[in-house]
């Protein structure tokens, strides 16, 4: 048990302020201690020795009869004499918890009286909240139409189509590399990055650890006219640095080789184009020092929006183009950045993009 420091309480009858813990009664209207008394500390004073030794450390009891608070170490109430049973000696703290519960209770009725006085009118919903709504809703409907896509009737105004071929010639020209392979001719060298090694460092850390600084000091009703002193160890955050052995990402340099020797390089594109359905790939005929190299071909069509006339180019895939001739009906869903070619029954039949 931690040291007892002296307790205090006020006399409700007789207004008396800062009445000893140790007296029962009150010195100024001789009435004994009642269910008013809360009692209070008045800076630290400890109890001698001898006083601490005479307190059995359990609160008063209450005498319900006369309204009076008894020492533990009596079993009849000193005031009236009634004796301390299971229906009479509720202790000092349980007679605390039913005053704050009253007084809770008191409070919650308050701000229900409250309540019914200020709630008499119907409130109307604000002017700002109803235009907030219509907002949020338009966006709603809004992102739902872009995400479904809106049907349009368009009309195709032309087609067009193009196939490449791209030409590589085989060149003596400079290149780098890692290593030089036999036969070419070194430009030059440089040290550059050639990749992370992971390296086991001393490395300084900063740490923290909780370092014990004295108590923290906190008192105790023990609802018999004293508090307890009771001690916490405190503890501080300390900050501090420390070696440790961590893996470092080290970049390495390597020798880079820079040559001049033979390959294939991209030299120039050979195209056919037309705006009709009869493609074909560009004719070619090559030198020994010339190959075909990547090949690419696109299938477009313009159509034109029946309402706004506006025209749009869409590429789509070859065997839905050569379906397609200029004074067709389409009906095509926009929908932002992934445009369809539909059917008359709303089934998508080709995607199409925009070049
Ligand atoms: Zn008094
Ligand atoms: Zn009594």
């Amino acid at each position: 048990m931690g040291k007892l420091v002296k307790g205090y309480w006020d006399c409700q009858y007789c207004s008396e302020k800062g009445i000893d813990g140790e007296l029962r009664e009150c010195p100024g209207c001789g009435k004994a201690r009642d269910e008013s008394v809360k009692f209070y500390m008045k800076g630290v004073t400890y109890l001698s020795q001898e006083e601490a030794a005479k307190k059995t450390g359990r609160p008063d009891w209450f005498c319900e009869y006369c309204h009076s608070y008894n020492p533990d170490s009596s079993d009849v109430c000193v005031s009236c004499g009634a004796p301390r049973g299971a229906d009479n000696g509720k202790n000092y703290h349980e007679m605390q918890q039913i005053k704050a519960q009253k007084e809770a209770q008191k409070a919650a009725e308050r701000a229900e009286a409250q309540k019914a006085y200020n709630g008499g009118g119907k409130k109307k919903m604000p002017l700002f909240l109803v235009i907030l709504l219509l907002v949020l809703a338009g966006i709603i409907i809004f992102s739902v139409v872009s995400c479904i896509g809106k049907k349009k009737d368009m009309t195709v105004s032309s087609i067009s189509w193009e196939k490449s071929i791209e030409i590589e010639k085989y060149s003596y020209v400079e290149q780098s590399g890692w290593e030089l392979p036999p036969g070419a001719e070194l430009v030059r060298t440089k040290e550059e990055f050639h990749h992370y090694d992971t390296v086991m460092t001393e490395v300084l850390v900063e740490k923290s650890r909780e370092v014990q600084n004295g108590y923290d000091v906190s008192y105790e009703d023990n609802g018999d006219g004293t508090f307890e002193e009771i001690q916490t160890p405190h503890y501080d955050t300390e900050y501090y640095e420390e070696y440790e052995t961590r893996p470092v990402q080290v970049p390495v340099d390597e020798t880079k080789y820079y040559y001049m020797a033979w390959a294939w390089v991209e030299d120039r594109t050979e195209t056919a184009s037309g705006n009709d359905h009869n493609t074909y790939w560009p004719t070619l005929e090559l030198p020994e020092d010339e190959r075909e190299g990547r090949k690419s071909e696109t299938y477009s069509m313009v159509v034109r929006d029946d309402k706004s006339s506006k025209e749009t180019k869409y590429e789509l895939d070859e065997n839905t183009w050569q379906s397609l001739n200029p004074g067709d009906g389409v009906t095509i869903r926009v929908k932002s950045g992934n445009d369809q070619l539909l059917d008359a029954n709303g089934d998508i039949i080709a995607e199409l993009r925009e070049p």
